[in-house]
């Protein structure tokens, strides 16, 4: 029995090889439809200061409205991107829809803080980048300090030396630059010391357990203390709960973001939290 389905585990995996490429080729066809039929969306979570519980800025999220699928989340389509040679292009997208949303809230007499986009480690070696982004900027007339963007660590890692001279011709731009998932790529203190970068966003693993998980906390009173002596801004990803709230707020850790202040939300929905959330923390009239 074993030896008879030798033959047929062979060609089905040969079938299942095939059928893996068609997928890919199909996913690639299908993003690129994405684009030009405006299937793409932003939706955006704010980055909330934790002693003053003011919006210090949003994150811009990527999803995608499939008319079949519905909306799917960026990690099961990002990594398609990154094969194709696709994300510069929606890298751009998202970087022109994101400043426009946050064009119309300013517009509107709205202030969110600051505009952090997301690059994935092809987009951020490609040799374009800074011309793109610089373009874009120059297109929109958005002011460069107001945009912030953000490069995970293990992306950082993978360029190896060429990391800093790239971080460097992106911050000429006047930008901010933010380390994503930190935590989680094992960077020496010594290299981060080196890098112009603005601030660190603690990794969710580090957060998701607090304030029970001892070791979690002692990692990151540690960061925000290294966060501090280094200059650098300290923003905890994932908070979930009031008890992880509180516990950041009496570490000092200065910046947080999570479903527990918002989930990431389309850009009119965002509005409204915004007016809310202004009312809320400015001090109340007698
Ligand atoms: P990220 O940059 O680390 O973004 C944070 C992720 O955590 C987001 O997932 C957000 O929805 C989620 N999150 C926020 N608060 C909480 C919380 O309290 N609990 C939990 N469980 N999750 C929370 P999302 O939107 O699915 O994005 C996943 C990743 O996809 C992002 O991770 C980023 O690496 C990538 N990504 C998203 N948009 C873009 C984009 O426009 N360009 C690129 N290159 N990558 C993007
Ligand atoms: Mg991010
Ligand atoms: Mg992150
Ligand atoms: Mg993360």
């Amino acid at each position: 029995k074993a030896k008879d389905s030798g033959r047929n585990t062979y060609s089905s995996y040969s079938q299942e090889l095939t059928e893996k490429a068609q997928q890919y080729l199909s996913m690639e066809a299908r993003l690129r439809k994405a684009l030009s039929n405006d299937e793409l969306r932003v939706h955006y979570q704010p980055l909330i200061d934790l002693q003053t519980g003011e919006c210090k800025g949003v994150e811009a999220l990527m999803r995608w409205q499939d008319p079949d699928a519905g909306l799917i989340p960026p990690m099961e389509f990002i990594p398609h991107a990154e094969q194709s040679g696709l994300i510069g292009a929606l890298g751009e997208w998202v970087l022109s829809q994101s400043i426009k949303d946050f064009q119309g809230w300013l517009d509107l007499g709205i202030d969110p803080g600051i505009l952090a986009v997301n690059l994935s480690p092809r987009q951020f070696a490609e040799p374009q980048l800074v011309s793109q982004i610089a373009g874009v900027l120059k297109s929109t007339q958005f002011p460069a300090e107001r945009l912030e963007l953000e490069i995970t660590e293990t992306a950082l890692i993978s360029r190896g030396d060429q990391a800093e001279s790239d971080l460097r011709r992106l911050k000429s731009l006047g930008l901010a630059l933010a380390i994503d998932d930190f935590g989680t790529g094992y960077s020496s203190l010594a290299y981060l010391k080196q890098l112009p970068i603005d601030k660190l966003k603690v990794d969710r693993s580090f957060i998701k357990d607090l304030p029970s998980d001892v070791t979690g906390g002692e990692i990151v009173a540690a960061i925000i203390a290294m966060g501090k002596a280094m200059d650098l801004e300290v923003l905890a990803e994932g908070i979930e709960t009031r008890a992880q709230q509180e516990f950041l707020t009496n570490q000092g850790c200065p910046t947080a973001q999570g479903y527990w202040f918002s989930r990431p939300l389309p850009a009119d929905q965002l509005l409204l939290w915004l007016k809310n959330n202004q009312q809320t923390t400015l001090p109340q009239p007698l």
